[in-house]
């Protein structure tokens, strides 16, 4: 049985979900699924992880002081090694944009992010290039894979499974010559804009940063996570971990609300895949109303305040 790697990223204990469609992904009869673990109590995420079919839990210690990316990479690197996978799968996630490089480096592997179709036999994956017009298909030679998948973009389906749980030591005094002085949460509300199923963005239409208020307090009623066009995010309204497009984050969410929001071509690359698109846009004719699912045309600050209060009365 070849086995292939996964990264699990946990937030507060559990397992994010969008791991889940990344096992779902990687899962096939002549493969076993072996979790790696980072610093964190993996013994929480046990049934979790049985439940989409991983047969291998690697619980890995570095005993490192916090995040640290360089320290990290090299004790997934010495995990793999122990376990002799050759092929790692991770999320385009902050966390796998700061490991997975790292990796493939050490591997000298080749490296794919943002995947949005892997096929481990053949090493090809899909990928979307040039604001997301065309999709490339890229085939890899070597002796080791790294890849990033796009969240989301398999819908995760269980396959239960009984799965060992081994402990990892990473002793190596290794710094790799960084060392993290602060850790800030930047924006965007308590989710990572790529793993959330519901987003409303902001752009222009909403005029200052104050007004981002109005977005926060819909998305905390969705459960949803904000996100911006760049014109936003240019004018120093919100962080740039928010913006959504060919520069920013690419989502692929079942909603992505655009709330004065033109949709330009850059900003359509990064959420034109979201199953529903809904505008909110006082001009008619703005690019957004031909390419979305349902809209509506009127004021944003009429129609965020009556969404707000029709939702806050659903919830009670
Ligand atoms: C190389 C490159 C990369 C780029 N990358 C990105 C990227 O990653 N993401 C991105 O978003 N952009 C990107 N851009 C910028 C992009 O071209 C657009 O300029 C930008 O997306 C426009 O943002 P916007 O829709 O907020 O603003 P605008 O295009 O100005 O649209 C504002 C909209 O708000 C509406 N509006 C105004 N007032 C209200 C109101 N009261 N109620 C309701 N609606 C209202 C208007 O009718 C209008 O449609 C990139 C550009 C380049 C050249």
């Amino acid at each position: 049985m070849q086995p292939i790697g996964l990264l699990i990223e946990l937030k507060d204990g559990h397992v994010k979900e969008t791991n889940f469609g990344v096992a779902t992904a990687a899962r096939a009869e002549n493969r076993q699924l072996v979790a790696l673990v980072v610093d964190a109590p993996a013994d929480d995420a046990k049934a979790a992880l049985e439940a989409y079919g991983v047969t291998r839990i690697v619980n890995i210690r570095t005993g490192s002081d916090g995040w640290n990316p360089a320290v990290h990479a090299a004790a997934v690197v010495a995990a793999m090694q122990e376990n002799e996978i050759t092929t790692l799968i991770g999320l385009t996630s902050p966390t796998g944009r700061e490991l997975l490089p790292r990796v493939a480096a050490r591997l000298d592997a080749p490296l794919i992010m943002d995947c949005i179709d892997i096929d481990l036999d053949a090493h090809r994956v899909k990928t979307s290039q040039y604001s997301g017009k065309t999709i490339a298909t890229i085939s890899m030679t070597g002796s080791h894979f790294i890849y990033g998948m796009r969240a989301n973009v398999v819908a995760p389906l269980k396959a239960p499974a009984v799965a060992e749980v081994i402990d990892f030591a990473f002793a190596a005094d290794l710094r790799g010559g960084f060392e993290v002085m602060e850790t800030r949460t930047d924006g965007g509300g308590s989710q990572y804009l790529a793993e959330s199923d519901i987003i409303i963005s902001g752009g222009r239409g909403l005029k200052n940063a104050e007004n981002f208020k109005l977005l926060f307090d819909c998305a905390r009623l969705l459960n949803a996570a904000v996100g911006a066009s760049r014109v936003a995010v240019d004018n120093g309204w919100v962080p740039y971990a928010m913006q959504v497009g060919q520069t920013g984050v690419k989502v692929n969410p079942k909603v992505y609300l655009a709330v004065g929001i033109s949709g330009s071509i850059q900003h359509f690359a990064g959420m034109k895949t979201a199953k529903t698109i809904i505008a909110i846009n006082t001009d008619a004719n703005a690019a957004i109303m031909a390419n979305c699912d349902y809209y509506a045309v009127g004021d944003l600050f009429d129609i965020l305040p009556a969404l707000e209060a029709a939702l806050g009365s659903v919830k009670r």
